[in-house]
């Protein structure tokens, strides 16, 4: 373990270390079975049984109530920016975006294919720094559903509270892929949550949909048979091969995070993290600084640039010299970024600060 770094990556993301020593002492015989989990036969006993826990596990993390399916699929979260739109509207309805970041304007984007999508409000001249008192949004009352990012991963920028949707029937969709399962979310509030598991709960290759299950089964017509959600939660996610070793993969997560105490437990311990990195920042007399307005800044991912930005190359450089890497910020917006998900230790942030406050002791 002594060789691992402290890996302050977007995503793919650090993992936890127990949940990969795990992985790695079941890998070439899982369990008695013979097998790895990767030689499985999808539709075998022990297959399901891993999958079942996986779901069943998520199902007491987030509590959700019984009312929602759980899918595990495949794509990415950007295929869902396309599923989302062709499972809920017709070509024509109108449908509200609050951008808040890259991600959601991705989203909107690929929305304008499937029905008539519009930025509802928009950070962007902002740089992407805010969200907005949702008073102000002016919401379309005939709008299929209001979409957000619940956490901007490039822009640090998280919602700490949600819009309530004006829409006639109701409907917020979220995409909680930088910061799912990092606190606990009354799943009530959504119609659909979906997320990329390549930051919070495993690797990439899984992504997981929690949709209200009467929003099932009115696909548009020419919806792929891989993004409708019927086909996949009438086949309980095994209409065709799923991808089997990250959700055993994500399936530890689960169990991890539940042993820890759940999401509260590992709400608290973030917070914790976040602070004690945004009060380094916040206390550095200007030498470092976070553009994101304070009350929504994210637990998740923490931008933040030197005064003296011609120092910010030196900076990644012998932080990476000290097994601290990838905190480069996004090639979109430069300066630093450090994600700090649910899997970075504390240890790993206090290592950061005490670097951060002795470079700046050198570069002042
Ligand atoms: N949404 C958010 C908030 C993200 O952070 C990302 C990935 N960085 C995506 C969507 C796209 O996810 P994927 O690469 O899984 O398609």
């Amino acid at each position: 373990a002594q060789e691992r770094v402290c890996n302050f990556a977007a995503g793919p993301a650090v993992l936890p270390e127990n949940v990969l020593l795990k992985a790695q002492s079941e890998l070439y015989n899982w369990r008695g079975s013979g097998m790895s989990v990767m030689e499985m036969s999808h539709r075998g006993k022990e297959f399901s049984s891993i999958i079942q826990k996986a779901e069943s596990d998520l199902r007491s993390l987030l509590e959700i109530p019984p009312e929602y399916a759980v899918l595990f699929l495949q794509g990415g979260a950007t295929t869902q920016f396309a599923a989302v739109p062709l499972n809920l509207c017709r070509p024509d309805d109108p449908v509200d975006y609050l951008v808040t970041g890259s991600w959601g304007d991705k989203a909107f984007k690929e929305a304008q294919k499937y029905c008539k999508a519009k930025v509802v409000w928009s950070g962007k001249a902002e740089k992407y720094t805010k969200i907005p008192s949702f008073g102000d949004v002016e919401q379309d009352p005939d709008a299929k559903f209001l979409h957000i990012c619940a956490n901007e991963t490039i822009h640090g920028v998280e919602f700490k509270n949600y819009p309530v949707p004006k829409n006639k029937s109701g409907l917020l969709v979220a995409d909680m892929s930088s910061n799912f399962c990092s606190k606990p979310v009354d799943v009530s509030k959504f119609g659909v949550i979906y997320a990329g598991a390549q930051k919070n709960v495993g690797p990439s290759g899984v992504t997981i949909v929690i949709v209200r299950k009467d929003l099932i089964g009115n696909a548009q017509g020419i919806t792929p048979v891989m993004l409708d959600y019927k086909i996949h939660a009438d086949n309980a996610s095994l209409y065709n091969t799923p991808p089997c070793y990250g959700i055993y993969m994500c399936g530890l997560v689960f169990e991890d995070l539940l042993e820890q105490g759940g999401l509260k437990e590992v709400e608290k311990k973030n917070k914790n993290k976040a602070e004690l990195l945004y009060r380094t920042i916040d206390d550095s007399k200007g030498f470092y600084r976070c553009p994101v307005e304070a009350s929504v800044r994210s637990l998740m991912n923490v931008p933040f640039t030197l005064e003296k930005s011609e120092l910010e190359a030196e900076f990644i450089k012998e932080a990476a010299k000290e097994k601290m890497v990838q905190l480069k910020g996004h090639r979109s917006v430069g300066g630093m970024r450090a994600s700090i998900y649910n899997a970075m230790p504390l240890a790993g942030v206090e290592k950061l600060v005490a670097f951060m406050r002795d470079f700046q002791a050198r570069h002042a």
